[in-house]
């Protein structure tokens, strides 16, 4: 990533959105992100490099993101809102806390099934990254065919063995929500019971805690995002390498619906002060430049098809089936999977 690759993308594209001139009298974007990720310091500083537009950002988790948005209301500062789920995006959308952007850049570069809903005035949000929702599994104790499906999680030969972050959040609900859709309410509260039952231990830790309980044989199997994985694949930490070592990654049915996968997204606040200034933010983050970012920095992969992208670790785990269900379903399911939870004792 370059500043002259980066500042000729603005001329081509920019220039269309924001005047020049403009640029000058914004004295900072704002931007609220539920992006968790380390090194996506290097994607904000580019924006300010290549434009002379500091960012201020307010990091917080999802929900404290839209709970922020929702206290201020019209005298909120934000800008820019970067939420990294499809249901919270949709939650959003729906609240009224973006607005409509319209963008030929945005329209032309990320596809219309990762963008959020556009009633002719503009979308309200777009994806600029994926992640899928895998199965890992302890190569010693466990064969990949009792763990190759989501229902497997649930299945009694698995007692024991399994362990997953809260079922409250966000990348579980959405997944969830999904099994939601494709099972009907019945089968998806048998199914949840059961994972309860499989359960090594109650819930606690991240993405990444679940893959190290696998690799340390306090559970067998579990569930993560692609990118947690492999950043363990390309850490260069002997302990890291230690864990990957003992640890199996499927993506999960792929003889049937396909592997469930999440978006991580961005909008234009409702009140945005600087709305000229977000767009071309957004409008950066669907740049080539932004879009490798995503891919090798933080490996997800590029919401812009046709990116070459060179991430060993995304590499390795090769192409898969994903499922395809509305984002829109997906948000809308939340609340009935977080009363099924509930009724389960899915922590
Ligand atoms: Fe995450």
């Amino acid at each position: 990533m370059t500043l002259g690759r980066n500042f000729r993308w603005l001329i081509a594209a920019g220039l269309t959105s924001l005047a020049l001139g403009a640029h000058a009298q914004v004295k900072s974007l704002n931007i609220y992100s539920a992006r968790h990720y380390q090194t996506d310091e290097a994607l904000y500083l580019e924006f300010s490099r290549a434009t002379g537009i500091p960012i201020k950002r307010v990091d917080a988790d999802d929900s404290a993101v839209l709970a922020r948005l929702h206290s201020e209301g019209s005298a909120s500062p934000a800008d820019v809102v970067l939420l990294v789920d499809a249901a919270r995006l949709w939650r959003a959308e729906i609240d009224g806390l973006f607005q409509p952007v319209r963008s030929k850049v945005l329209e032309t570069r990320i596809p219309a099934s990762l963008r959020g809903k556009d009633d002719g005035a503009g979308s309200q949000w777009f994806g600029f990254s994926t992640r899928a929702r895998v199965i890992v599994y302890n190569k010693a104790s466990v064969r990949k065919e009792d763990a190759d499906t989501y229902a497997e999680l649930a299945d009694p030969k698995n007692r024991g063995k399994v362990c997953t972050r809260s079922g409250s959040h966000p990348y579980n609900l959405s997944l969830f929500g999904a099994q939601l859709e494709q099972l009907g309410e019945a089968k998806t509260e048998q199914w949840l019971r059961g994972v309860v039952a499989n359960m090594a231990r109650p819930p606690v830790g991240g993405d990444t805690d679940q893959i190290k309980a696998v690799a340390s044989g306090e559970c067998q199997i579990a569930l993560t995002n692609t990118y947690y994985l492999a950043r363990l694949m390309r850490s260069d930490k002997a302990e890291d390498r230690a864990v990957v070592e003992k640890v199996g990654m499927v993506f999960p049915d792929q003889a049937g619906a396909g592997t469930h996968v999440n978006v991580a997204g961005g909008a234009v606040a409702k009140n945005a002060p600087n709305r000229a200034a977000a767009v071309l933010f957004l409008e950066y983050l669907a740049s080539d430049a932004a879009q490798a970012y995503f891919a090798n920095g933080n490996n997800e992969w590029p919401a812009v098809k046709g990116l070459k992208i060179a991430n060993p670790a995304l590499e390795a785990m090769g192409p898969f089936k994903a499922e395809s269900i509305s984002i829109a379903i997906i948000g809308m399911n939340q609340v009935k999977v977080q009363r099924l939870l509930d009724r389960v004792g899915y922590k």
